[in-house]
């Protein structure tokens, strides 16, 4: 038997992953200039191998002693794996296209082939493709990619770790496929899928791999038996192959749980475990006997937030590691995927904060100091620039805002509570008198290539603050005028000031910054940038009033007002680490609040707090389920209290399995919700009818994520679905999301139907 034992080739420092991409968003354009047929297949294959071959060069100079390969991807690392597995569904395979268009189609969709479900990857922003796997899949080892990009690096002189999905996350984030009998579980795949691991091992082994990285964050979730029993199988499993390189394992986004007992007694080589998420990880491996002949890549460099590592803290937690392990490596948390490129990019950035600062460039930069000062005692390495950084930061006064530290302090309970629902909604209907199943929309309205140009021109200065509010309250207008003549009940101004819900009020919040190049990959060839959330939040000055006002002044109609709840602004935000998420959450919720109040002084009778983020901040552990939605729910209450009764608040949240969250989403106590329904049929009703839900709801009526127009009679089976399933005097008629990325031709005749249903249902009443 060969000793597999990680003491013979140690890896001191390295990074579970990197951006993909590229510093410019080569990757991106270059993806998109091949679905346009500007480019063929072979440019966009070239992109692909200079963004490589300036990764490795730079993760090699930077002196990691272990890189990552085939951490490229062109849309998805999951639906690499099914690809690589010969596992992507007949209705892709079978259009006849080249393996990179078909890839394309199962990302995409193509017309008669809708694409795979896009889900969230953990609790992150990135979205991975759910395969689709029934009883009949068989897997066969039909890709190459992992063993090709493990080559290239060869042949550039780079001798790399190849990362893969793991098994048993593959199966486990993967869904049953639509025809697989009833009960079927992808997990019940694993054998068979364990032989084409064990190839594909094999494979790297022969072309020279000496180690291979295998995720298995599905393990950072509560798991059960079943699952646990297929951890220890898939890696005694893999771990017999009799050539194969050396297994690291790599758990992250929290802690492993049972899963660390399983794998500390499997016969895998090295485990790495993320020590920012959950520190208290540190203690249940520095308790793992099990883990003494192996090797612990201590990930305690966060990969998922934008802050320089506190050296201290870092080194104690690897250092705890030392006596546990053959071998301690430093290494990030996670993949670096999730962080910008490089902050040395930032030149608009304030000095001070940037100072504080660490993108993936730095972060490697980090885990390569810290692997020093391991090595050769902390004396002996330079750790003062990365200690006054910290320090500097944790001292900061700036950070401080008094008068919100006051405010929050001086809250109450009854800060966040409005009177009973029966009350405020026998004075909105004396206030608004809307007619029964009101119709609304959910705030955005289309996006057009003008309202694009003009935001940008006024960006650059080419358009003045005169010309730039003439060119919005025109496009409200006629947002406005369209509303009128469709013959909704409640308008909304349209949101054409927008460039994003997020980043439009971090622009105004005190506490923010933005980027100019801190893009990191949302899902296939979308980039978000999101801000950084620095210091105490306050709101200096109003921040839509003007829009919702002038759109109130034109129509005698109800105008809704449109904001972005504490939750999602966090979610969607790189946010300070310095203090509990409750706190940051509460301040957001007071400049909210502040915003609601003022829009409420100025005349608007509805505001809506968007919080289609609510579901995405849920700890993957229930355990810590109860903590988020108390802080969660407190932050959206605290956003919408303190109103008249008459003033309605709305919310909304694009999803429409709500499992978990449906309790926190009653607690908002919101006048109404507005929820994805269309696509699952109204099936959310019947689990808000059991959870007793007794407020305004308005569940979607009109898929806006595809271009079809519903007709009348369809609109109205859903709503007559829904009357059944709610009663009817609180039932509201929307489209299931916001409209900006549909265009006019398609959103007139929806809205048309839609308010026609709503007249034909309410005439039935
Ligand atoms: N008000 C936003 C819009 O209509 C809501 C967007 C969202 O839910 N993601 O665009
Ligand atoms: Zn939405």
């Amino acid at each position: 038997m060969p000793d597999h034992r990680v003491t013979e080739n140690p890896v001191g420092s390295t990074v579970l992953g990197y951006p993909r991409i590229g510093p410019d968003r080569e990757l991106k354009r270059a993806v998109e200039r091949y679905w346009s047929g500007k480019i063929d297949e072979a440019a966009l294959a070239e992109t692909g191998r200079a963004l490589r071959a300036a990764t490795w060069r730079e993760l090699a100079a930077a002196g990691l002693d272990s890189i990552p390969s085939n951490t490229f991807s062109h849309y998805d690392q999951v639906l690499d794996t099914a690809e690589l597995f010969g596992a992507l569904p007949a209705r892709f395979t079978g259009l006849g296209l080249s393996p990179l268009d078909t890839y394309f189609a199962a990302a995409r969709g193509v017309q008669d082939a809708p694409a795979l479900e896009m889900t969230k990857w953990f609790d992150t922003n990135y979205h991975y493709l759910v395969p689709e796997l029934g009883p009949d899949t068989t897997f066969t080892l039909t890709g190459t990619k992992p063993l090709d990009e493990y080559r290239e690096a060869k042949a550039a002189g780079y001798e790399t770790r190849p990362v893969l999905v793991g098994p048993v996350t593959f199966l486990l984030l993967s869904k049953a496929a639509g025809d697989a009998p009833e009960g079927f579980r992808p997990l019940e795949l694993l054998d068979r899928l364990l032989l084409r691991y064990a190839e594909l091992l094999e494979q790297l082994h022969d072309a020279g791999a000496e180690w291979v990285q295998l995720d298995e964050p599905a393990f950072a979730a509560d798991r059960g038996e079943k699952e646990l029993n297929a951890l220890t199988r898939a890696y005694h499993v893999l771990a017999k192959a009799t050539a194969r390189p050396k297994l690291l394992v790599a758990g992250y986004f929290g802690g492993l749980g049972r899963g660390l007992g399983v794998l500390a007694r499997s016969p895998i080589d090295a485990l790495a475990v993320d020590l920012v998420t959950d520190p208290s990880t540190v203690d249940a491996v520095a308790a793992e006997g099990a883990l003494r002949d192996k090797e612990v890549l201590a990930g305690v460099v966060d990969g998922r937030n934008v802050w320089r590592t506190d050296p201290e803290q870092a080194l104690a937690r690897a250092a705890t590691l030392l006596g546990t392990a053959a071998r301690v490596s430093v290494s990030t948390s996670c993949s670096l995927l999730h962080v910008p490129y490089d902050v040395e990019r930032e030149t608009a950035l304030d000095a001070r904060l940037k100072s504080w600062l660490a993108f993936a460039r730095q972060k490697v930069d980090e885990v390569v100091l810290l692997g020093k000062a391991l090595r050769q005692g902390p004396g002996n390495v330079d750790l003062t620039a990365a200690r006054a950084a910290v320090r500097d930061r944790a001292t900061a006064a700036e950070l401080l805002d008094v008068r919100v530290r006051s405010r929050l302090a001086s809250l109450r309970p009854e800060h966040a509570l409005r009177s009973p629902f029966a009350r405020r909604a026998a004075a909105q209907q004396a206030a608004l008198g809307l007619p029964a199943l009101p119709s609304t929309t959910i705030g955005s309205f289309p996006q057009t290539t003008e309202l694009r140009k003009a935001r940008a021109a006024h960006r650059a200065g080419t358009l003045d603050d005169a010309g730039y509010t003439a060119a919005m309250r025109e496009e409200i207008e006629r947002v406005i005028r369209l509303q009128e003549d469709l013959g909704l009940d409640v308008l909304v101004h349209g949101e054409p000031e927008r460039n994003d819900m997020v980043q439009y009020f971090a622009e105004q919040l005190a506490g923010f910054a933005a980027t100019e190049h801190g893009w990191v990959q949302s899902y296939g060839s979308r980039c978000v940038r999101p801000p950084i959330l620095y210091g105490d939040v306050s709101r200096p000055e109003p921040m839509t009033v003007r829009w919702a006002t002038y759109a109130q002044r034109l129509t005698d109609r109800p105008v809704k007002g449109m904001l972005t709840g504490p939750v999602t602004i966090l979610a969607w935000s790189f946010v300070r680490d310095d203090q509990p998420l409750s706190e940051t959450a509460a301040q957001v919720a007071l400049a909210i609040r502040d915003e609601v109040h003022d829009l409420e002084a100025a005349g608007i009778r509805v505001v809506q707090v968007d919080e289609p983020a609510l579901r995405e901040l849920l700890p993957l552990r229930a355990a810590g389920h109860e903590a988020y939605f108390a802080w969660a729910v407190r932050a959206f209450r605290l956003a919408t209290s303190g109103i008249a009764d008459a003033t309605q608040i709305h919310t909304h949240m694009c999803y429409s399995e709500f499992g978990e969250v449906l309790p926190a989403i009653d607690a908002l106590d919101a006048d109404v919700t507005s929820i994805e329904a269309a696509r699952s049929k109204m099936e959310v009703l019947t689990d808000l009818g059991e959870a007793g839900f007794g407020r305004g709801v308005g569940p979607g009526v009109y898929d806006i994520h595809s271009p079809r127009v519903p007709d009348v009679d369809e609109v109205g089976g859903l709503l007559r679905t829904a009357v059944g399933a709610v009663a009817p005097d609180r039932v509201w008629v929307n489209p299931d999301c916001g409209l900006k990325t549909r265009g006019y031709a398609e959103v007139e005749p929806a809205l048309r139907n839609l308010v026609a249903a709503a007249r034909q249902v309410r005439a039935e009443l």
